[in-house]
This record gives structure tokens, C-alpha cells and sequence, in this order.
């Protein structure tokens, strides 16, 4: 593929994960090329800049694919006004602020014959295909999903995080969930949860999920955003036939004792996205899985609500 037929994209809102892996992934994407930015604030070297979206759809038809990497709470009347000005769109993780919109957006994107790409960038972490591999023919018995981090290190100054939509902690746990549900043969459901919101916050600062697979095998999950020091993104799966530990958000993966990957985390996962997108963008397919954000927002409906120390940044 040349340059010149390469899709041109834009990114919208040029927070963290726009600057540290949407730009790099693109200008690495023989598919894509940055053709604009949108952005109240910032902008990127080399690339035209817009302060709202309205204007960039406007000003450039060439322009067939938009990337949302704004907060979840203001993504949807975005993706509708995408969609509808005839762009394939690109939704950064969660897809949505509820379950609704998203069923809305899809809907929308058929009718408009355009792309919808609900993206899971943990999914494309080097040991996820090798683990769902090996899993695929086992007998699940059990597993543990440890989610344990700094909020104060990964999310400075990030309000949106704790006002209502934003998921709180389950901004980085479903991106475990995402994992799960991508990895397990069997489909997984939500029995309870226990979700501790500090008491000055609208969003939980911890939670424990009981879920459960179809086959009856039981998963506990541990999201904690108070962890100081090392770091912690595993599962761990045990099956009638050894035991699989996924660490580094689906880096690294050791089963039956071998190591089937050995990668860092967060390497590539945004290249992957890029090829995934391109691949529907070849086909007209859409991509929109929602059994992640299922699962958080029945934790939502079905957990058991504590009252804990209120938080400081
Ligand atoms: P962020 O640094 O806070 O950036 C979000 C950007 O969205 C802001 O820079 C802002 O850009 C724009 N924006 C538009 N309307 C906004 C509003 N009402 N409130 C706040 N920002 C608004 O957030 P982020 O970490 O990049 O996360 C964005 C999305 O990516 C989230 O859904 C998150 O779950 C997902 N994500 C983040 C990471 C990560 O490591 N940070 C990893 C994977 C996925 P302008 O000022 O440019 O308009």
C-alpha cells in the first residue's frame, strides 16, 4: 500500500493514550495516515489541528476514519456525528458510558453502511492469543484475576475517572474482563460483587466480582486502585490439565509450566488495533463486542455498595 492510498484518520481528543500510542501506532500503520487532530487544547507536530469536530468533518470529506480517544462520558454524541457524516469509526475502551448507546452506535453504523470498532487494546497483548490457544481445549475449573494499581501513578490529574461514567476502577478492570472473556472457552456471567466508592467519589475505588462460567467453573476478580509499589495485572486460570498465569495485562504467559510469551506490557497492542481496524475497514465489517462492559455494568446492578476513606490526589 502507498501512501497516498492510505486512510486518512483522525484522531479526536489528544489525551495520554492518543499521544503515547495512537500517534506512534498510526505513523507505524502502513494502512493509516494522521491526516488531522481534534482537540480543545493540544495538537500534534506536522498534523492539522481542529478545536471541535463539527468543523474537521466539514472541512475535510478525505477524511473517512475517526479515532475517539475522549473519556467515555462524552464519546457518544461524537461517534453519532461521525457515523452519521459517513465515517468509519474507531472507539477507544470502554466503547460507551452504558450498555444503550453502544447498541444505538451499532445500529447507526449498519444503517449508515459504515464501521463501528469497539476496541480492546488488552486483547492484543503478545501472551492473549497463546493462552486462549491453550485453553481451547481444556476443562476450566477455576481462576483469579489480581488488578491491583496506582491510580495516583497511571491517572494524574484525570478527573473524569471519578465523576459518574467514568467507571472508577473498572476503567483499568475491564480491560481484564476483556481478556477473560476473549481467552475462556465458555461464556462468563456476574453471580455479585462488593464495590468500595471513597466517600468524596462517584466511582469505585475497588471491587470484588464472583463470576461464573457457563460450565459452572468459579473466577474471583480483585480490582484495587491502591496499590503502591509493584504492580499487578494477572489471571490465573487452572484447568483439568496444568495451570495458565497471564501477567504484565496479558504480556507474559507460563502454561503447564512452559513460557509461551514473553513480551512487555503494553508492547504492540495499539499496532494491533491499527491492523484490526484496517482489516474491517477492507472488509465492512464491524467489530463490537460487549461482553466486557457487560459484565462491569452488571457488577453495577447486582454489587453490594461500602462507603471507604474518602480520596485525595
Ligand atoms: P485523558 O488523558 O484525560 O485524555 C482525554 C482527552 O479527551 C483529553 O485530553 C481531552 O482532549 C479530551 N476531552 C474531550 N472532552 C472532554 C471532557 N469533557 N473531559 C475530559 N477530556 C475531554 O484520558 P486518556 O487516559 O487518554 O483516556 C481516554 C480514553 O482512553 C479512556 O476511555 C481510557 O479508558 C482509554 N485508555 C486510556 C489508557 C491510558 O493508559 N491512559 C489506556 C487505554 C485506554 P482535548 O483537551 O485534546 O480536547
Amino acid at each position: 500500500m502507498t501512501a497516498t492510498d492510505a486512510t486518512q484518520v483522525a484522531i479526536v481528543g489528544l489525551g495520554k493514550i492518543a499521544v503515547d500510542q495512537h500517534v506512534p501506532s498510526i505513523a507505524r500503520s502502513p494502512a493509516f495516515r494522521l491526516a488531522a487532530t481534534v482537540s480543545r487544547n493540544a495538537r500534534a507536530e506536522g498534523v492539522d489541528a481542529f478545536a471541535d469536530l463539527t468543523g474537521m468533518l466539514a472541512a475535510r470529506p478525505g477524511i473517512t476514519a475517526v479515532a475517539l480517544c475522549v473519556p467515555p462520558q462524552v464519546r457518544f454524541a461524537m461517534a453519532r456525528e461521525a457515523l452519521v457524516a459517513g465515517r468509519d469509526v474507531l472507539l477507544e475502551k470502554p466503547p460507551g458510558a452504558s450498555l444503550a448507546e453502544v447498541a444505538i452506535l451499532s445500529e447507526l453504523a449498519a444503517a449508515h453502511d459504515r464501521v463501528l470498532y469497539a476496541t480492546w487494546h488488552s486483547r492484543h497483548a503478545a501472551g492473549v492469543g497463546p493462552a486462549k490457544a491453550w485453553l481451547a481445549d481444556r476443562r476450566v475449573t477455576r481462576a483469579r484475576i489480581v488488578w491491583r494499581e496506582d491510580v495516583r501513578r497511571w491517572y494524574p490529574g484525570q478527573d473524569w475517572i471519578w465523576q459518574a461514567g467514568g467507571l472508577g476502577v473498572f476503567d483499568p478492570g475491564i480491560n481484564a474482563l476483556s481478556v477473560l472473556t476473549a481467552i475462556l472457552p465458555d461464556a462468563v456471567r456476574l453471580r455479585g460483587a462488593e464495590l468500595s466508592f471513597p466517600s468524596n467519589r462517584e466511582t469505585p475505588i475497588a471491587a470484588r466480582l464472583d463470576l461464573v462460567t457457563a460450565s459452572g467453573a468459579e473466577i474471583d476478580a480483585d480490582f484495587d486502585w491502591r496499590q503502591t509499589g509493584p504492580q499487578t495485572w494477572d489471571i490465573t486460570v487452572e484447568t483439568d490439565d496444568g495451570t495458565l498465569e497471564l501477567t504484565g495485562g496479558g504480556a507474559r504467559v507460563r502454561a503447564g509450566g512452559e513460557v509461551l510469551s514473553s513480551a512487555e506490557a503494553l508492547a504492540s497492542e495499539y499496532d494491533g488495533i491499527y491492523a484490526q481496524f484496517a482489516e474491517l475497514i477492507a472488509t465492512r465489517r464491524a467489530d463490537v463486542d460487549m461482553r466486557p462492559q457487560v459484565l462491569v455494568a452488571d457488577a453495577f446492578m447486582l454489587g453490594r455498595r461500602v462507603v471507604t476513606d474518602a480520596f485525595e490526589d
